[in-house]
């Protein structure tokens, strides 16, 4: 099967977009992801999907940590920044939860303990164990992402 095939199916897949951040050695790093869901109730779990080729991979297994951050509508930029789609180098300071990294805004915040890693494929899924989570009261919309761009809701 034809890759382009398989991600044009995927991609109409309507999803929000967050960034997964953590931290090694008092840095920060930062990587765009769509590929995040809700594991388990009890006890409290997610799962992320990172590729064998992102920076992100190495640095999540030697910090055991991470968070995940729900973004909102006007986050594109943000978006655009940790997936590399910017030229130039922006300057982000995260704000913190549970001694983990987060981005100040998001929608959601949820900072985890990695409590297992399953290699799927050119993938690694990182079961995440949330230890704090903090929720924006605003009620502001979404960051959408389908067909490979970003959309906003509509009514
Ligand atoms: P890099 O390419 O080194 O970093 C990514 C970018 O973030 C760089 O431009 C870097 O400068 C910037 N950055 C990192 N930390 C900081 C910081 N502290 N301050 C300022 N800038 C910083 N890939 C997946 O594996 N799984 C997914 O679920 C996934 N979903 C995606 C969803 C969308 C909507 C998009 C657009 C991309 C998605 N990707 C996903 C692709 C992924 O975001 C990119 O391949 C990304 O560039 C990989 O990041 P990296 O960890 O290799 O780090
Ligand atoms: P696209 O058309 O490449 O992606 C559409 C959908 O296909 C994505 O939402 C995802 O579900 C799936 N997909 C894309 N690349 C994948 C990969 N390497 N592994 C597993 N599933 C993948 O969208 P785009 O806007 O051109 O994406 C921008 C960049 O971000 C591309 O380089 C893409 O590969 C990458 N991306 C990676 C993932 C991922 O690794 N899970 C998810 C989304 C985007």
């Amino acid at each position: 099967m034809d890759d382009r095939l398989f991600r044009n199916a995927m991609g109409k897949f309507a999803t929000g977009v967050t960034v997964v951040a953590t931290e090694v050695d008092g840095k920060a790093h930062g990587m765009t992801a769509n590929a995040f869901m809700s594991v388990s109730l009890n006890p409290k779990l997610v799962v992320i999907s990172i590729a064998e080729k992102a920076s992100m991979l190495e640095k999540i297994k030697k910090s055991n940590t991470f968070s995940v951050n729900i973004l909102s509508a006007d986050q594109q930029e943000l978006s655009m920044i940790f997936a590399g789609q910017l030229k130039e180098h922006r300057e982000v300071v995260f704000d913190r939860l549970g001694g983990v990294p987060v981005i100040a805004g998001a929608l959601a915040q949820a900072a985890c303990e990695v409590t297992a890693t399953h290699v799927e494929g050119d993938h690694t899924l990182f079961i995440g164990r949330v230890i704090e989570i903090s929720v924006e009261e605003s009620n502001a919309d979404p960051l959408i992402y389908f067909s490979g761009k970003y959309r906003s809701l509509s009514e």
